[in-house]
């Protein structure tokens, strides 16, 4: 079986654009035992792609020039010699950006077909949907009747905290890009109140907002959104440090003066706990009870998601690019076949 594949042609200075990937086919090998043959079916398109297409120093090895991109996909087996699959199993693999894959059967996770649509595995019930469950649950920890503030909001990490926030007894602030956006948050996700970050007085709108103060910012984005929050935060706040997608395609530093100063002596004199975190940390110690609590909420209606799926692999790379400029409208997933 062939394999259309997107390998990283050059790395992006800035935005990455049509010459940072070229397309090639190869031809996949014969299985060997143990291994079975996979037709990706969806591949998930994320902002940490960014950073493998980097240099710098990271939690992540790079993509090499050269090297099929990475990402999660959901595969179809199509022919097996490993036991506990068999042809039109659904399996989360790693298979990147290409359209079929030989791996080990050891090393891919069979999908409960009855856990809801197979894109879900990449999404609301996946990665993103647990990055938001472990973050805000272990480092944001929320009370009833607190105020939890969320960006990049209509996401799939963004939009499930802000609706676990609700859960959980607290306020929740929706922050997203455009009023399609900020309608979704009220109307579709629950969120008490919803903010457009590039409304020119945003951070007016903020304080006006949150009279009393936030208890947890889930940091998404970084950039003016953590400008305008950093005042409105109170004694002992949380901040989960997620993300910080404004950032990812900046090729120098921030214009202005060193804003260090300024938030160093509101983490001392608030008593702020600012704590990153790479999901995959929690794993061992929230996996479980994020497959019970959040495949329950989302049978029940409590938690929602929304998908933005583009057809065709051959879209993957403007669609990326597209993302990390906020052009995604929910969580991004590329059909591939
Ligand atoms: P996403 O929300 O589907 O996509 C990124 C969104 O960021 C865009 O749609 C855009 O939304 C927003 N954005 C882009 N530039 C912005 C800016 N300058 N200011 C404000 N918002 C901006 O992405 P996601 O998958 O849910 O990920 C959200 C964040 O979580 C990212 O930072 C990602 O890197 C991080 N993450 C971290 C982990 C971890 O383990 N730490 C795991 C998964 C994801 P708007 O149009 O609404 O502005």
């Amino acid at each position: 079986m062939e394999s259309t594949q997107l390998r990283l042609a050059r790395r992006p200075v800035a935005e990455p654009d049509e010459t940072t990937f070229e397309t090639t086919t190869a031809t996949l090998p014969a299985l060997e035992d143990g291994q079975v043959l996979l037709a990706v079916r969806y591949l998930s398109l994320d902002p940490y792609m960014r950073g493998r297409l980097s240099t710098a120093k990271s939690y992540a090895a790079p993509v090499e020039i050269g090297q099929v991109m990475v990402g999660g996909t959901v595969g179809e087996v199509v022919e097996s010699r490993y036991d506990g699959l068999q042809p039109g199993d659904l399996v989360l693999s790693y298979s990147g950006w290409q359209s079929a894959d030989v791996v080990d059967g050891a090393a891919v996770r069979r999908l409960d077909p009855d856990a809801g649509p197979p894109s879900t595995a990449l999404g609301v019930l996946g990665m993103p949907g647990f990055t938001a469950y472990a973050g805000l649950l272990e480092i944001g920890r929320p009370q009833p009747g607190e105020t939890v503030a969320v960006a990049a909001a209509t996401g799939p990490v963004g939009s499930a905290v802000g609706q676990i926030a609700r859960i959980k007894g607290a306020r929740a602030i929706g922050i997203a890009g455009g009023p399609a956006k900020v309608r979704a948050l009220t109307e579709d996700f629950g969120f008490d109140v919803a903010l457009d970050h590039r409304a020119p007085d945003f951070a007016e709108q903020l304080a006006r907002a949150t009279p009393d103060g936030v208890d947890v910012y889930f940091e998404n984005v970084g950039g003016h959104v953590f400008e305008a929050m950093l005042p409105q935060l109170n004694k002992h706040a949380r901040i989960p440090v997620c993300g910080l997608v404004a950032g990812y395609n900046a090729s120098s530093a921030p214009a202005g003066p060193d804003r260090l100063p300024g938030f160093m002596a509101a983490v001392l004199t608030r008593s702020l706990v600012v704590r990153g975190f790479i999901q995959d940390e929690f794993t061992h110690s929230h996996g479980r009870d994020f497959v019970r609590d959040m495949g329950e909420w989302v049978r029940s209606g409590q938690v929602r998601y929304r998908e933005d799926v583009v057809d065709g692999l051959e879209n993957a790379p403007a669609a990326f690019a597209g993302m990390l400029r906020g052009t995604n409208f929910g969580k991004l997933v590329v059909r591939v076949s």
